[in-house]
């Protein structure tokens, strides 16, 4: 199975995606762990190209463009060769950032960028994803609390932005209701694990 965690800054996604793959390791399903915008070589140095604090200038077309060639060289080298061997796959972001970012926050139109990447993603989605919701002023504090993180373009951001990729996430997270399970990840880390795995159950067994 492609599982995905999305969530705004500060939601915890990449400690709580650790954290999930040691339990599932424990329990004897094969997994991987592995992010975007990255994970491979050609995908980690088009992150370096987008997230670039000295690339202000970049416009909001090119990052799109940008984020969906990362994601379809990733999905070919990465995800479907993982799942074909058959491990769960759990991957820090996939499209949904897409449409939170650049579709609803940056205004890009969440059909127009789901159009790019359905190109980019030839229709593979998901087939489940956890939103970690968080009010982003929590979120934001949190990371400043966090040392040794990267600085990236997003810093400069101010907090409104934010604001609008969570609403963002909250009217994808229910146009695609399906899929998407949204977690409140306001509460303490162990809680938000174990409500994840509760939710995965299912999946391992079956
Ligand atoms: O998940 P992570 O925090 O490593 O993401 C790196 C940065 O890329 C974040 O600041 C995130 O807000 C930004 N990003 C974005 N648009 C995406 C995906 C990530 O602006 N589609
Ligand atoms: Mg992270």
């Amino acid at each position: 199975y492609f599982i995905t965690f999305e969530g705004g800054e500060g939601s915890g996604k990449t400690t709580v995606i650790h954290s999930i793959a040691e339990h599932l390791k424990k329990e004897g399903v094969p997994t991987i762990i592995t992010r975007e915008p990255g994970g491979i070589e050609i995908s980690e140095k088009i992150r370096g190209i987008i997230l670039d604090p000295e690339h202000t200038q970049m416009d909001g077309r090119t990052e799109a463009l940008l984020y969906a060639a990362a994601r379809r060289q990733h999905l070919v080298e990465r995800v479907i060769p993982a799942l074909q061997a058959g491990n769960l796959v759990l991957c820090d972001r996939f499209i949904d950032s897409s449409l939170a970012y650049q579709g609803y926050a940056r205004g890009l139109g969440i059909d127009e960028i789901l159009a790019v990447n359905s190109f980019a993603t030839e229709g593979r989605m998901p087939d489940t994803t956890f939103y970690l919701d968080i009010e982003p002023s929590i979120g934001l504090s949190r990371i400043e609390a966090s040392q040794g993180r990267e600085v990236n373009r997003l810093d400069l951001e101010q907090l409104e932005f934010h604001q609008l990729v969570r609403k963002g996430y909250l009217s994808i997270a229910e146009r695609f209701s399906d899929r998407i399970l949204t977690i409140n990840a306001e509460r303490d880390v162990e809680t938000v694990i174990s409500e994840i795995m509760r939710h995965l159950e299912p999946w391992i067994k079956g």
